[in-house]
């Protein structure tokens, strides 16, 4: 069987959850055994995310191969379990990139480079990329943007280029939209679809199927409209309404037929019916929670949900596994001071401490390792969150009461967190970080080694800052348990507390692996122990 391209566009206005569709899409075709995998194009002129503050556009998610990626790709192996890469986010300023420094290389002497065919060619060729290695059936695109806008046209472009320039029964083009309900008429409207498909139609690609997401249900007569006047079937205009979990989408998708509208397009006869008793399982504990707990999430980019999807997404999944409903409580960490901290903390009965960059709120989260730490609290410190208990236990602990990370102070007495060696010469601030991947050698007898069962682990990182070994054995004096290790430059991976009922921090990305299948560990063992403080 060829490898099948499945592209998903959306129109009438972004955030529509285009990713959670595809990823449910992909999630329904997987279940029927086939090999799927989902890339995102974006639209704007960065490289990529890495250097986005996240309130532009939320959590930056980091692959195994250290692409830092949109958040979406998250979504991708979350639902899928599988790895993605670099390859599966492209942006328009990674096409652009490409094809100027061919330019400067010659490849196009003596031509004039222009959008179309040479920026549309590249889009192209990486929209066919993850299909030409021969390890998927289906290869599913989401384009991000929303149809009409400028940025998104030369994506739309290669789509239409490509519907052409492959077998009608690989191609297909899935478009979602918004149908408002206007209360006051009472009225569900499809006239925005009408024109966004229009849209679509004016640039050369025809819908297969429309997808629209709705807060009520779409009778037969308003699927016959949108079906008639956008020029699909009408057994192709399918809805999606507002679901009580994203995970819960794939089952809607199912009812609504999508799968087999889409395998039939694209025709691949007898594949089994979909089975998802993995997610089904998750669900039923998902929507049955025996109890709830109630822990705080310390961050600075607490305005936005999305700064912290893969964590927030880990609590659910770690919920689940715990039969019980975690309820999340952002805490502004600019906000938390000595004066409020027992007000606002007093109540949780866990305290994880965020990722971040840069100065803003760190006393702040300082605040919350103390309070957590003397209270008995279970902690929870991912990056930023570990690099700031290390801070803690300096200044009131062993007593070092100017000790900083230098990224706050680089001219402290006790720079217990420093940068890296190979940072110090870098120039270049995008995707220069410590990126993805790395082994960890867990001690044995640890919090840590008890919680993954392991000697080794492997998990994802995005930091320049580590601690600086050479404050080692004083901290280990003091009573703190550097309990992971990377075996092969030595830095400091997880800290603990034994003296303290559960106290964990690591330098690592946990929440980028957790997935509703696989519950990250770390996070598993947090929520009990907040449950047993509870
Ligand atoms: N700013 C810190 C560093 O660069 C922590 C990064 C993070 O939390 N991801 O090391």
């Amino acid at each position: 069987m060829n490898t099948k391209y499945i592209f998903v566009t959306g129109g009438v206005a972004s955030s529509l959850g285009k990713g959670i569709i595809a990823a449910s899409l992909a999630k329904l075709l997987q279940a029927r055994g086939l090999r799927v995998t989902i890339q995102k194009f974006d639209p704007y002129l960065n490289i990529d995310p890495g250097t986005l503050n996240p309130y532009e556009h939320g959590e930056c998610y980091v692959t195994e191969d250290g692409a830092e990626t949109d958040l979406d790709l998250g979504h991708y192996e979350r639902f899928l379990g599988i790895h993605t890469s670099q390859a599966n986010n492209v942006t328009t300023g990674r096409i652009y990139n490409t094809v100027i420094s061919r330019e400067r290389k010659g490849d196009y002497l003596g031509k004039t480079v222009q959008i179309v065919p040479h920026i549309t060619d590249e889009i192209k060729r990486r929209m066919l990329l993850l299909g030409k290695t021969g390890n998927y059936d289906v290869v599913i695109t989401e384009v991000g943007g929303t149809v009409g806008d400028m940025e998104s046209q030369p994506f739309v472009e290669a789509m239409r280029q490509l519907q052409w320039e492959m077998p009608e029964e690989d191609f297909l083009s899935i478009h979602l939209t918004l149908i408002p309900y206007l209360k006051a008429a009472q009225e569900l409207k499809t006239k925005p679809t009408q024109h966004s498909v229009q849209k679509l139609q004016s640039q050369g690609v025809h819908p297969d199927i429309i997808v629209c997401r709705t807060e009520k249900e779409l009778t037969p007569e308003l699927r016959r409209k949108i079906a008639l006047f956008c020029n699909v079937k009408p057994g192709h205009v399918i809805q999606s309404m507002d679901a009580w979990s994203i995970y819960q989408v794939p089952f809607n998708m199912e009812a609504e037929h999508l799968d087999e509208l889409v395998v039939n397009k694209l025709e691949i006869p007898g594949l089994p019916e979909p089975d998802l008793s993995g997610f089904k399982s998750f669900l039923e504990r998902l929507r049955n929670p025996q109890r709830e707990v109630d822990i705080a999430l310390v961050g600075k980019y607490v305005e936005l949900q999305d700064a912290y999807k893969s964590i927030q997404e880990s609590f659910v999944h770690a919920g689940a596994a715990n039969q019980c409903k975690v309820n999340v409580h952002c805490i502004h960490s600019e906000h938390l001071d000595p004066s409020n901290v027992e007000e606002v903390l007093g109540q949780m009965k866990g305290i994880l401490v965020a990722p971040g960059f840069g100065s803003r709120g760190l006393e702040g989260k300082i605040c919350a390792v103390k309070y957590a730490r003397e209270h008995g609290v279970p902690f929870f410190g991912i990056c930023l969150g570990m690099q700031m208990a290390v801070v803690e236990f300096a200044r009131n602990v062993i007593g070092w009461a100017d000790a900083a990370s230098t990224e706050d102070n680089p001219d402290t007495s006790h720079p217990v967190i420093d940068m890296m060696e190979e940072q110090k010469k870098l120039t270049l601030k995008g995707g220069t970080m410590r990126l993805g991947a790395y082994p960890c050698k867990l001690k044995e007898g640890t919090l840590a080694h008890r919680i993954y069962d392991a000697d080794y682990i492997s998990e994802r990182h995005r930091h320049r800052y580590e601690f600086n070994n050479e404050y080692l054995q004083t901290f280990q004096d003091a009573g703190m348990v550097f309990s992971g290790i990377n075996p092969d430059h030595n830095l400091v991976e997880m800290i603990e507390l034994p003296s303290h009922p559960f106290f964990i921090a690591v330098q690592f990305h946990p929440e980028l692996k957790s997935t509703p299948e696989k519950p990250q560990p770390i996070f598993v063992h947090f929520v009990r122990a907040a449950l047993v403080k509870a």
